[in-house]
């Protein structure tokens, strides 16, 4: 066996250049990453994790809670729909405890277990490793030598074929977590026209996921996404990572030559989708896959040596042997804001009222003065129906002067409708050009909510104290 070093290798097999991307070469030129799978322990585990996962994502879309999909990001509509409540626009607080509470989420759960996310959840590496890539070996082989061998245009063509048809079934599962399954169902039988925008969604989605999983594949790790260049920061020295432990694989080199354990096989590199070298420390690009790990302890099992040169551990304990910190300031103050979070979250839902109600802006030449001297104007409202059934609504307003029209509407399921109510004001009602006002929507069920608005009037400046002043009409009144 050649040394790992020898540049006899292809390209794709050299080890990374050191201090450049690790699918880069010395000219700048993109260096192709052909990882062969170490099918150890650890990806096994990973392969259940993996289908479990696949098998959420593609049923989730099916599934329904109360009349409602379980969980909808329903962009049409502007709804998120999360386990039979509906969250929309106007719902800025929930929506932003439900942003904060993920976040902390992933802080929490990097802190404590690495990039477990990256290796383990993430859809891009479980279905690059779970589906294209098996794929890809399975009908061309892991090295460019099958690829090129006898019948390779045949194979290559069942190749695109199952990928397109993958990449179909990954888009459809990805556009119906945003219409809905049953819609989407029901559009693939119609024709592309009766539904140009979803039908344009998914041939993007096909075609951008054609570029990711064939070519762009392990780079959205290293060069887009920003959770791996967050990872500095959200980890610290006790946090769990995939490492190799220096202190007992080197010095490198063959079995007999050197006093360390590490043979410099080069298997743990020619195994790493990121296409890095785990024997230079915590990186980047390393995505915590675990596949480096099954190809050492592989390695050992063969030397007779016990395996975990490459294992799960903290930097601290590859560093210094300590013991593992569990109580640290970030692992005690993120599960503190988290159940903050969580608690305030669940309060607001708790207590939120069946209709929520929002003032819109109206123009200003829609505020009019009557014959009689009297303020007219008009207040926007729209109504949203939190609950799955009809509502029929009144709107009037609970001024203590003349109300000219109040309103009615009838609210579907989870709907929203916009209503106006005119009210008549003496001009004296307002200060500084506006006037509140409590709008008071009861429903056909008996509930009634009181929500206070703002009137736009003519700019009359409040009475000087002690001065003769025009009585406000409340205390005409
Ligand atoms: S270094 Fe190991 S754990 Fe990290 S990405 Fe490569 S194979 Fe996976
Ligand atoms: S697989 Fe293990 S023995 Fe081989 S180079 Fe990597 S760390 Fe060294």
């Amino acid at each position: 066996m050649p040394a790992f070093n020898s540049t006899s290798r292809s390209p794709a097999e050299r080890p990374p250049v050191a201090g450049l991307l690790a699918t880069m070469d010395e000219q700048g030129n993109r260096r192709w990453l052909a990882p062969f799978v170490s099918k150890g322990a650890w990806w096994q585990r990973r392969l259940i994790v993996a289908w479990t996962l696949i098998a959420i994502y593609s049923i989730t879309p099916f599934l329904s809670l109360g009349g409602m999909p379980l969980v909808q990001f329903d962009i049409p509509l502007r709804r998120l729909v999360f386990f039979g409540t509906v969250l929309r626009p106007t719902d800025t607080l929930l929506l932003a405890l439900l942003t904060l509470i993920v976040f902390f989420s992933i802080f929490l759960l990097t802190a404590v277990c690495g990039r477990v996310w990256c290796g383990w959840m993430c859809p891009q590496t479980v279905y690059l490793e779970f589906v294209y890539r098996p794929l890809q070996y399975f009908f061309l082989g892991a090295s460019k030598h099958q690829s090129a061998s006898r019948g390779a245009g045949w194979r290559y063509l069942l190749l695109a074929l199952t990928y397109l048809l993958a990449r179909a079934h990954l888009s459809n599962t990805c556009l119906a977590w945003f219409v809905g399954a049953r819609p989407l169902t029901h559009w693939i039988f119609q024709s592309p026209a009766q539904h140009p925008v979803a039908f344009t969604m998914f041939a993007a989605m096909t075609v951008g996921m054609l570029y990711l999983f064939g070519s762009f594949r392990e780079q959205l790790c290293s060069i887009v996404c920003p959770y791996g260049r967050f990872q500095s920061v959200l980890l610290d020295r006790f946090s769990l990572v995939v490492g190799y432990d220096a202190r007992r694989g080197e010095p490198r080199g063959k079995r007999g030559a050197t006093s360390g354990q590490c043979v410099d096989c080069g298997m743990c590199v020619r195994t790493c989708p990121a296409g890095i070298d785990i024997r230079r420390g915590l990186q980047m690009e390393c995505i915590h896959c675990t596949q480096c790990i099954d190809a050492c302890d592989k390695v050992m099992v063969t030397l007779r040596l016990p395996t975990g040169l490459i294992r799960y551990g903290s930097q601290e304990y590859f560093d210094h042997d300590s013991r593992t910190k569990w109580l640290r300031p970030r692992v005690v103050i993120y599960p503190i804001i988290l159940l903050a979070f969580i608690g305030a979250f669940t309060a607001l839902l708790v207590a939120r009222t069946p209709i929520a109600l929002t003032q819109l802006r109206i123009q200003d030449e829609r505020v009019m003065t009557e014959s009689s001297g009297e303020i007219r104007t008009p207040v926007r409202v729209r109504l949203d129906n939190r609950t799955n059934v009809e509502l029929r609504c009144d709107i009037r307003a609970l001024a203590p002067d003349h109300v000219a029209a109040d309103a009615h509407v009838t609210l579907e399921p989870f709907g929203s409708m916009d209503a106006e109510v005119i009210v008549l004001s003496v001009p004296e009602a307002f200060v500084m050009g506006r006037r509140s006002v409590q709008l008071r929507v009861s429903d056909n069920t008996g509930y009634a909510l009181d929500s206070k608005v703002t009137l736009l009037g003519p700019l009359v400046l409040p009475p000087v104290r002690g001065s003769p002043s025009t009585p406000l009409l409340e205390k005409r009144n």
